[in-house]
């Protein structure tokens, strides 16, 4: 440890000009999305910024790009930005279906993965670019410890809601009060979280809904939050005015910036640097050819899973619909061992008015005149390119902070209707639902307003560009003053 922090202060005084983050994205989709955007960000305001991807995850996505270069960041840095690229092993065999050995995976980001970023941060700790903080996710479980270790600031990184960030970070009140935790836990409403007026016990997160805590995800989120506590500093991909009061709240603890939402330069086209890990299908030309706001997109992310009844009952609401629609449907999206599975029959049926794809840019598709509304599982990401793209959404959530992002879209926004949710799905309901949905009327003026707030935070002089140039300058203020 001595010798680690002597090896710290010493590179600290060559690299004073330049802060040098190294930023490591949780190896799930809807987190290295918002992480590669910011290490542009970052590297667009005069960071080096160090991208640490799992050996995994970086194969998979140069599988799914059909491409050779290997290295995600080269198109960026080729324009100047200083972006480098490491890549660490999650433990586990490179080719093992991480979807299908859940529990397996989830294990090997509990036990193993600190090791191999620990043996990382010291190569870079002894470079002659040493490490100015480390920007994780949230839900790692080692960031503060390891930062502790070598002297560096910990920022966190939280990709989902301050509303959820804040539920996590009171699990214990949550606990306190019978909410969570127990076999019969209380199913009142829950007023007691600082900055949030009232929530339903059913609008928490899956995991806290659950009685049984014992899983390996649950003991994930445990130690992250316990981590969460040591950070410096927290970054989180929402927008201050769409969750002022919970904000405020949470800055009380410790720096909370809303920085949000973090997309990519332009919206609207794919992105030089690669962040899907499945090849997207293109589908310009068949939606130039549909009438404006006539398709329904259908989209449940890149990680929860929908049984075989609910996808039934959702197909054959689409069908009776008689909507026009763009469905992506992951080939592992009831399980990696059935690989199709929707009724025998939609395909044919469906033919004239829909599309299939396994994946697809959502970004290009939600932005695209033709789509009128989205069906979605409710992920953070996908709320924020629906809102971005004035589109409305028909939620059905089915696991994680999917749940608490629907209340705020729903009850707090008023930008879409609810589905019910997993194990819910009900073929009449989806097609009544639907037709509201793209009827379209409704949601117009909440849609406007709502996308006007995050508009305006990325804007010159907005929330989420001051709360940026706060975070560099409180950062690097520390930074110097450590060193
Ligand atoms: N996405 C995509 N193509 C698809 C489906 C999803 O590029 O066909 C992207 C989507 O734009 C979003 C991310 O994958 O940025 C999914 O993140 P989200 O938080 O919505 O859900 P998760 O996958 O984490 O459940």
């Amino acid at each position: 440890m001595a010798i680690a922090f002597s090896i710290f202060s010493e590179s600290m005084e060559k690299s004073r000009q330049k802060p040098h983050a190294l930023l490591i994205a949780y190896p799930l989709q809807g987190h290295i999305i918002p992480a590669i955007h910011l290490a542009t960000k970052l590297a667009s305001n005069g960071f080096t910024v160090t991208f640490v991807n799992t050996e995994a995850i970086h194969h998979q996505t140069l599988r799914a790009q059909n491409n050779n270069n290997d290295d995600i960041f080269a198109g960026a840095r080729a324009s100047s930005l200083d972006i480098r690229y490491e890549l660490v092993s999650d433990g586990l065999p490179v080719a093992l279906d991480r979807s299908l050995n859940h529990d397996q995976f989830m294990a090997a980001l509990l036990y193993v993965l600190s090791a191999h970023i620990e043996e990382l941060v010291k190569k870079i700790m002894g470079s002659d670019n040493p490490i100015t903080c480390i920007i994780a996710d949230t839900f790692f479980v080692w960031p503060a410890t390891v930062s502790k270790k070598f002297g560096i600031r910990y920022v966190s990184f939280w990709t989902e809601t301050a509303l959820v960030y804040s539920l996590y970070y009171h699990m214990h009140l949550l606990r306190l009060h019978g909410h969570f935790g127990s076999y019969d836990n209380r199913e009142d409403t829950i007023t007691y979280i600082p900055g949030v007026a009232e929530i339903e016990p059913t609008d928490l997160m899956s995991y806290l809904q659950e009685t049984d805590t014992s899983s390996v995800v649950h003991q994930i989120i445990f130690k992250a939050f316990e981590e969460a506590k040591g950070a410096d500093y927290v970054i989180c991909n929402t927008v201050q005015e769409l969750e002022s009061e919970t904000i405020s709240a949470l800055h009380v603890n410790k720096p909370f910036y809303a920085i949000g939402p973090i997309f990519p330069p332009s919206f609207n086209k794919r992105s030089r640097t690669s962040t899907s890990l499945w090849t997207e299908s293109n589908c310009t030309q068949w939606l130039d050819s549909k009438p404006k706001g006539s398709i329904l997109y259908i989209s449940f992310g890149s990680y929860a899973h929908l049984s075989k009844k609910d996808l039934e009952e959702i197909a054959c609401g689409v069908l009776n619909s008689k909507i026009g629609f763009i469905w992506v449907l992951r080939p592992d999206i009831v399980s990696s061992d059935d690989p199709e599975p929707l009724p025998k029959g939609f395909m044919e049926e469906s033919r004239e008015r829909g599309m299939v794809v396994p994946w697809c840019c959502q970004t290009e598709v939600l932005s695209h005149v033709s789509v009128g509304g989205f069906l979605t599982h409710c992920g953070w990401n996908s709320v924020l390119e629906s809102i971005w793209s004035g589109v409305p959404m028909l939620c059905f959530p089915l696991l994680t902070d999917q749940f608490t992002n629907r209340k705020l879209v729903v009850h707090d926004w008023k930008v879409g209707i609810d589905l019910g949710g997993k194990g819910k799905a009900d073929r009449m309901e989806v097609s009544k639902k639907i037709k509201c949905l793209m009827d379209g009327g409704e949601f117009k003026k909440e849609i406007i307003e709502v996308r006007r707030a995050l508009e305006n935070a990325i804007s010159p002089n907005g929330s989420s560009v001051k709360n940026f140039d706060s975070f560099i300058g409180d950062l690097m203020s520390q930074c110097v003053q450590k060193s």
